[in-house]
């Protein structure tokens, strides 16, 4: 069977794990891509252009979205951050399982844009360690911190919207769960649209040669 890769979203409260996940991912497996998705936040310590992040400001952001440039974009916590298009698309040509690591709304977007693509929603194992590894990350100020608990608890409202949600308690655990599930979702048959068609025109051939 054709091994197509797919466009999948990571989400998940902010403190949830995710970056460290993807990590872990992309070393243990060779077939995911990240995309690196442009922002208007200001880089944390240690975070570098181009890696993290492509850190831009709001001008520059606007004129990107202006050329058809991201494939969603949404405002969080009074910044913009989108997905660049050019990215995803050569890495999914190239067979890869592309990972956006995105909040709710672009992933509502990446839904309704990519029926096909797979949302996984990653949450810690409750609301009291999401706030314990929110202060202990010691990047962000107590107000920043409110303010992501406050979007938390709005974004708990949109899980349903997820194909699968999985909790981040033991990452070795966690990175296991999303690969099979990713796996899995390469296997249904809406994934799989070109192999099927290959085998619909061949059987129609056979079908021909016996008529
Ligand atoms: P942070 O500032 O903690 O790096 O990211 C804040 C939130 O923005 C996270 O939930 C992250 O997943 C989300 N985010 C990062 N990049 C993108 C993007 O390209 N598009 C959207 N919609 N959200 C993003």
């Amino acid at each position: 069977m054709e091994q197509k890769g797919i466009l999948m979203v990571l989400s998940g409260f902010s403190g949830a794990g995710k970056g460290t996940l993807v990590k872990a991912l992309l070393k243990k497996y060779g077939n995911y891509a990240l995309s690196i998705s442009m922002t208007t936040r200001a880089p944390r310590e240690g975070e570098q252009n181009g890696v993290e992040y492509f850190f831009t400001d709001k001008k520059h952001f606007e004129e990107t979205i202006k050329q058809n440039g991201l494939i969603e974009y949404a405002p969080y916590c009074g910044n913009y951050y989108g997905t660049p298009r050019a990215y995803v698309e050569e890495q999914m040509a190239a067979g890869k399982n592309v990972i956006l690591e995105i909040e709710l709304q672009g992933a509502l977007k990446i839904k309704e844009k990519f029926p096909e693509s797979l949302l996984i929603f990653v949450t810690p194992p409750s609301a009291e360690e999401l706030r314990r590894r929110l202060e202990k990350r010691g990047t962000e100020s107590p107000e920043v911190i409110a303010r992501r608990l406050a979007r938390a608890a709005e974004e708990s409202e949109g899980v349903e919207a997820y194909d699968y949600i999985v909790v981040n308690d033991d990452l070795d655990v966690c990175v296991e769960e999303i690969h099979r599930l990713v796996e899995a979702a390469r296997r249904a048959p809406v994934r799989q649209r070109e192999f099927i068609n290959e085998i619909r025109k061949e059987l129609k051939s056979f079908v021909k040669g016996v008529e």
